[in-house]
């Protein structure tokens, strides 16, 4: 496995990949590795088969991080990350990761900050998340952008635990017409349901334990609207009292929104724009540690 630092390496050890007539896939991250990530290399691999090639990139973004928020303290832990990496390579006979592409930001950003360049995908990015991190979505859009022209994968696997932005991202990735396929992996929890972070690190313990009032909030909703409960409002005030069993939890939103748009609604239906899907979400701060977490909700 190899470690690339330049867009010129990247783009040669893709070159080579290409001719050799194998199939690409890109997972992008920020490192800190946890099985949440692993997770998605693995659906990597096996997307591209063991002839594939399978590049994880390892960059904390700053466009993607307002003033004030953790870009300085975000764990950096390259060694460790590519520790992880190998280890899943001996793990399963197909083997992990062929390249870690880790560029400084001077290379992402070799006009330095901020690019005059970057893609924004409108509405979409103002939403949830887009509310209180102004700027967050058009930091992540550009990059990812940047990412596939160094890499030009046929497949790049996100995770659903950031489903804002894997649907901000499929949306640029039609709309732009990259062709590459977007794949979205299944949130990988703890056993008490909390969703695995890079973040959860910051956590105190009373934090964390009090944590895991959030991914009960979303399986309260789940459960209602398997139940039948097709008032929105009635979903996010579920949502809302179970949070608030957890003192230390501090709310920044708690919505239903259309899975694919992801505009609020009002009601759940059968025959919505999305085909009956809706996303619960909620994004939740305990001391500075701003969480996030989602589900899908179906109805039949
Ligand atoms: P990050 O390093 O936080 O930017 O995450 C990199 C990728 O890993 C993103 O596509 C995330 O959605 C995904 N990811 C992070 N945590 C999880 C998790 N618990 N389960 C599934 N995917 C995750």
């Amino acid at each position: 496995m190899q470690t690339l630092h330049t867009v010129a390496e990247m783009q040669a050890e893709a070159d080579r990949a290409r001719c050799a007539g194998r199939r690409l896939a890109l997972v992008p991250t920020m490192g800190a590795l946890h099985e949440g990530h692993l997770a998605l290399v693995r659906e990597a691999r096996q997307r591209v088969g063991p002839e594939g090639h399978v590049t994880v990139s390892v960059f904390v973004n700053p466009t993607q991080f307002a003033p004030g928020e953790d870009y300085e303290r975000y764990p950096r832990t390259l060694d460790a990350d590519r520790a992880a990496l190998a280890e899943l390579v001996s793990e399963d006979g197909a083997g992990g990761a062929d390249a870690v592409f880790a560029p400084s930001a001077e290379e992402m950003y070799p006009f330095g900050l901020p690019p005059l360049t970057t893609v924004r995908v409108a509405e979409m990015g103002r939403y949830l998340c887009g509310a209180s991190r102004p700027g967050h979505f058009e930091g992540v859009t550009s990059v990812v952008t940047k990412l596939f022209l160094a890499c030009r994968p046929d497949v790049a696997v996100f995770g659903q635990k950031d489903a804002q932005q894997l649907a901000i991202l499929r949306r640029m990735t039609r709309e732009l017409g990259f062709g590459i396929e977007i794949v979205g992996h299944p949130i990988v929890r703890e056993k008490d349901g909390l969703a695995l972070s890079s973040r959860n690190r910051y956590l105190s313990p009373e934090e964390r334990r009090q944590a895991v009032v959030l991914s009960r909030a979303l399986f309260a909703a789940g459960h209602a609207a398997g139940q039948g409960e097709r008032s929105a409002d009635a979903l996010r005030q579920l949502m809302r009292e179970q949070i608030a069993l957890a003192p230390l939890a501090e709310v920044d939103y708690v919505e239903v929104v259309d899975a694919d748009s992801l505009a609020p609604v009002e009601t759940l239906e059968k025959e919505g724009p999305s085909g009956g899907r809706y996303l619960a979400a909620l994004a939740v701060r305990f001391g500075g540690t701003r969480l996030i977490d989602n589900t899908t909700l179906r109805v039949a």
